[in-house]
């Protein structure tokens, strides 16, 4: 059945709701297509990537299958498009060196213990069936038994309806993308028959992921590109726990089983060239100097944008990243001193003006299930008017929303359901905003100086910013070093013959 209505009457008889039923979930109708389920239900088939990372890395004919390891590949990553990219130089015989800033793993998906050893992250994090790299990490790293996967639903709070969810549901008997066309014409309670035929009209380009991305599709037709649609790919799934823990230390262990380096506490505070406009090191904040054979710069584009050398600043390739701005997120968490009922076991869709997206943590996430009490995971957006101001206020503000969706469990007085804690997270400068004409500032993995690389959801690569954007761009940057061997390693000699004392 698609898009299904839950009268409010029926939903208060089921506790936990959350746990039999299907949610909602989305931002724009075009992630909605383009995307993808976990424990009760059957997760998506692994899709094989654009190329396998064995394609990936394979280097052109004129190199050896397996070239001799690059001295040093300094790679400055981070989280998702960081440590990819380290773990897959790792994979192709090099030794990555990964240098992060901060004193925790994952970037936009680090997360926190508290002193009452509960978790708090940067953003609520939703993995899409429509994620094939991000799912073939969890294949080769043996953890994708990590991703609980949810019923394959949308669902959305009713504006009208204090309290109400109506829902899109993708049937399983049909191919994408007319499963996600059934979803929208089944569904009755948020839209009118003209409406749905207006949705479904505007939703084709969305089908057809977006035009920045049918331009990177080369070569491929719109309807070659949709057979190769995924029927799962609006599936979505939740980590089972702290992203640190049980996302990144795993890769971590798999970059240093390869004789690779993973240092924290590590800020690169400033790129030094050599007289030929080339890097000469990467200075960090405590002194330390870090010298190798290739630079993978791969923090948020804000934070590069800073740190790119005068030298540089009029090359185009590093002036247009001037449009690529982040925008501002708040993430809040409210720990409640009871079970709240009406929730489901999925992530929810508010509709409200100030939270995009929440879920009920203590019933989607393993780790964080709690029989007795809710922990709400939301994520606070637009922030830009919410970032300068106090904790307080946000929680204020989020519970005043929070009691048009719970009218019978929330009043914003805390007459109802009381906090017990929560935490709020701000990220200043968060995923890039995409305005119009920004797709073609986003720069290529390889830059045009030579040795030195950018990986990151920003740069280019056939997603928006997302995780799978990120480890996508960590495969490509990776991808262009090894491409690239033959004229790295020819540096590095002379680089190493110049270092040579002259025997008196
Ligand atoms: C609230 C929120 C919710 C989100 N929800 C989703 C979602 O549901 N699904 C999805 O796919 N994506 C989601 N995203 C987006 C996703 O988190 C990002 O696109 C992705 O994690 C970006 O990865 P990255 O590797 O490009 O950058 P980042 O994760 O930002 O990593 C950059 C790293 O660089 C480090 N660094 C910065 N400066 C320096 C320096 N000078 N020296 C050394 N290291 C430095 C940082 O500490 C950080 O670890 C969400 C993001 C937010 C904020």
């Amino acid at each position: 059945m698609a898009w299904r209505y839950i009268p409010r009457k029926r939903r208060a008889h089921q506790a936990p709701k959350g746990i039999q039923q299907h949610h909602i979930l989305l931002t724009s109708p075009a992630r909605l297509l383009s995307l993808s389920t976990a424990p009760k239900w059957p997760r998506p088939l692994i899709i094989p990537c654009v190329k396998t990372r064995r394609a990936l890395l394979r280097p052109s004919a004129s190199t050896p299958l397996r070239p001799p390891p690059l001295r040093r590949a300094s790679l400055f990553l981070l989280r998702t498009s960081w440590s990819i990219n380290t773990k897959y130089l790792a994979d192709a015989g090099h030794k990555p060196i990964l240098l992060e800033a901060r004193d925790v793993l994952g970037g936009k998906i680090a997360a926190w213990k508290d002193k009452d050893g509960d978790w708090y992250e940067t953003g609520l994090h939703i993995f899409f069936g429509a994620y094939p790299n991000i799912q073939n990490l969890f294949g080769e790293l043996g953890i994708e038994d990590r991703l609980q996967w949810k019923e394959h639903s949308m669902i959305f709070a009713m504006l009208n309806k204090p309290g109400e969810f109506s829902r899109f549901d993708f049937p399983e008997t049909l191919p994408a993308p007319l499963n996600g066309i059934w979803a929208i014409l089944r569904n009755n309670e948020m839209l009118t028959w003209p409406e749905k035929v207006k949705f479904a009209i505007g939703l084709l380009p969305a089908m057809a992921g977006g035009q920045p991305y049918v331009e990177a599709q080369d070569g491929l037709t719109v309807s070659e590109w949709m057979k190769k649609q995924e029927k799962h790919g609006s599936k979505m799934a939740f980590l089972d726990g702290n992203p640190p823990e049980r996302l990144c230390m795993p890769i971590v262990d798999h970059i240093r089983s390869r004789g690779g380096e993973v240092r924290l506490n590590s800020r690169i505070k400033k790129i030094e060239l050599n007289p030929d406009g080339t890097v000469k090191h990467f200075a960090l904040t405590d002194g330390t100097q870090i010298t190798g054979d290739a630079y993978v710069f791969a923090a948020p584009v804000d934070i590069f944008k800073l740190l790119v050398p005068q030298e540089w600043s009029e090359i185009m390739y590093f002036k247009k990243l001037e449009k690529l701005v982040g925008v501002p997120v708040i993430n809040v968490h409210i720990w409640f001193d009871r079970k709240l009922k009406n929730t489901y076991d999925h992530l929810l869709f508010s509709r409200s003006s100030l939270l995009s997206v929440y879920a009920d943590m203590s019933v989607t996430c393993k780790e964080y299930y709690d029989p007795n009490r809710s922990m709400l995971e939301l994520v606070f957006a637009p922030a830009e008017e919410w970032i300068g101001r106090s904790d307080a206020d946000i929680i204020d503000a989020t519970m005043e929303e929070l009691a048009k969706l719970f009218p019978d469990e929330i009043a914003a007085d805390q007459s109802k359901a009381k906090i017990l804690k929560y935490h709020v997270v701000k990220t200043p400068r968060s995923v890039y905003k995409t305005v119009p004409n920004c797709e073609p500032c986003r720069p290529l993995q390889r830059s045009p100086i030579e040795g030195f690389y950018l990986a990151g959801d920003y740069t280019k690569q056939k997603y928006l910013a997302s995780m799978e954007g990120a480890v996508l761009s960590g495969k490509l940057c990776a991808q262009s070093i090894v491409q690239d061997y033959n004229k790295l390693s020819l540096r590095s000699q002379k680089s190493l013959q110049s270092e040579v004392p002259i025997a008196s």
